[in-house]
């Protein structure tokens, strides 16, 4: 490994100050060993960190950068929003714009802003316990919704990374309403609701699971969901906190839902929708969303939500993502995808490289597709941690946890792209000569 004695100076400040030294668990390298790297800037598809060094990125802050880094257009909008005033605390215009937007986008006819992806689900499910006057929620194995105390069980992301099996905190009651079943597995859904059916007020999934590394829902799956929670009355919530705005220009209804004809209930959207800043929403069928304060009982609110600042970012960067965007993101993950499936097939390393439009992320010495979270977890994960520092080192910043996805974005370009093809033969040797942990 390369030393970063800036980063590595960095981090033990830190360690000092913030528990295990970083502001979210992933960040912290535990999965693949040695010290985070601190960033101090970022353009298009390149970070550059505290010791000098430069880095295609393949994380693009876990999601929001579809456009790359500092996007000249987005930054100066921000700026221009920042001159005018950070915070008023009442109505402004950037957050119409923006919920106009997401509204002409996607299937959801109302919006509430919100801060983050899990407040976003936090609130939309208490809005369908509202709605419906029922307790009992659904969700699947493996799908992570933030931090949201119900949701916690078996969820993915940094819980499954650490070997988190429960959270202390949260006390057993706040999750006994919650019920866990395999992804894409009907027969468990239909199990569930013949038994539950008239106390279920939801069921929540990711809309694609992005968070135990890319399980796309088999197809149908999603459908299917949405007919059962309407059969028994239930609302069917599609987490897009992820997917949206990213997969395609609505989000990945506009590879299932808006084709084949139906809409989930409610839908959550974070990450890109808010440009780099912290801004999220949740929305959906109008009848549903008035059930909201102040215009009906629900109560949900925020001292910064739909901040001038973030909704300007949001509205920027969503405003540049059209068809040709969205073209050139989908291109450039393609080739990346080819590329990495070529290094590992040379290398001899058995894997799943599997997708959700330009989300991808790779399975180790897996035999065939992973449909769930058992099968994501059966993955040899000890082959990413020598393949994650060889990419490093040549200059590839990759997520650091089997268990997350490869966010490409419309800035990668051939010259970010033939970086990563020079560092993938090497890494892809040291992932088939790996030996796990003892
Ligand atoms: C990231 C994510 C969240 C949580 O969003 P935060 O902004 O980190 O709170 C929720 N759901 C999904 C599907 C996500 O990927």
């Amino acid at each position: 490994m390369t030393s970063s004695p800036a980063s590595q100076h960095l981090f033990e400040r830190a360690r000092a100050v913030s528990p295990g030294g970083v502001n979210s668990p992933v960040r912290a390298f535990r999965a693949v060993g040695g010290t985070p790297i601190f960033m101090a800037s970022g353009e298009g598809a390149w970070l550059t960190d505290v010791d000098g060094r430069r880095y295609v990125d393949l994380v693009g802050s876990w999601g929001p950068m579809l456009l790359g880094h500092a996007h000249p257009e987005v930054i100066s909008a921000v700026g221009a929003a920042a001159a005018r005033g950070t915070s008023f605390g009442t109505p402004s215009e950037p957050e119409v714009l923006l919920a106009e937007e997401i509204v002409a986008r996607t299937s959801a006819e109302m919006v509430r802003m919100v801060s983050s992806g899990t407040e976003a689900t936090m609130s939309a499910i208490r809005l369908a316990r509202g709605f419906t006057g029922r307790d009992k929620i659904v969700k699947f194995a493996g799908c992570y919704h933030g931090h949201v105390d119900a949701l916690l069980a078996e969820a993915g992301s940094g819980v499954v990374t650490l070997g988190l099996p429960e959270t202390p905190g949260v006390p057993a009651h706040v999750t006994a309403d919650t019920i866990v079943l395999p992804y894409n597995d009907r027969a468990a859904v239909e199990a569930a609701f013949a038994e539950h059916g008239d106390q279920i007020a939801c069921l929540i999934t990711e809309a694609a699971a992005g968070n135990m590394g890319v399980v796309p829902p088999e197809p149908g799956f999603n459908e299917f969901l949405s007919q059962t929670c309407a059969r028994h009355g239930a609302l069917f919530i599609s987490d897009e906190v992820m997917t949206g705005f990213r997969v395609t220009r609505s989000g990945h209804w506009g590879l299932d839902g808006q084709r084949e004809g139906w809409a989930p209930d409610l839908v959550t959207f974070g990450k890109v929708m808010g440009g780099g800043f912290p801004a999220a929403a949740f929305g959906g069928r109008r009848d549903v969303m008035e059930q909201l304060a102040p215009s009906g009982p629900v109560y949900q609110a925020g001292t910064l939500s739909g901040n001038p600042i973030a909704t300007t970012a949001g509205l920027t960067t969503l405003r540049l993502a059209d068809d040709e965007a969205y073209g050139r993101l989908d291109a450039a993950s393609q080739q990346l995808q080819s590329m990495v499936t070529e290094a590992l097939v040379e290398a001899g390393v058995a894997h799943a490289l599997q997708n959700a439009g330009s989300m991808f992320s790779v399975f180790w010495g897996v035999d065939g597709p992973v449909t769930d979270f058992a099968g994501a977890q059966s993955q040899e994960a000890w082959r990413y941690k020598p393949f994650f520092h060889a990419m490093l080192d040549a200059g590839v910043y990759l997520p650091p946890s089997a268990f997350e996805c490869w966010f490409v974005s419309a800035a990668h370009d051939d010259q970010a792209l033939s970086t990563i093809a020079a560092a993938l033969p090497n890494a892809a040797r040291a992932a088939a000569q790996a030996v796990p942990a003892s």
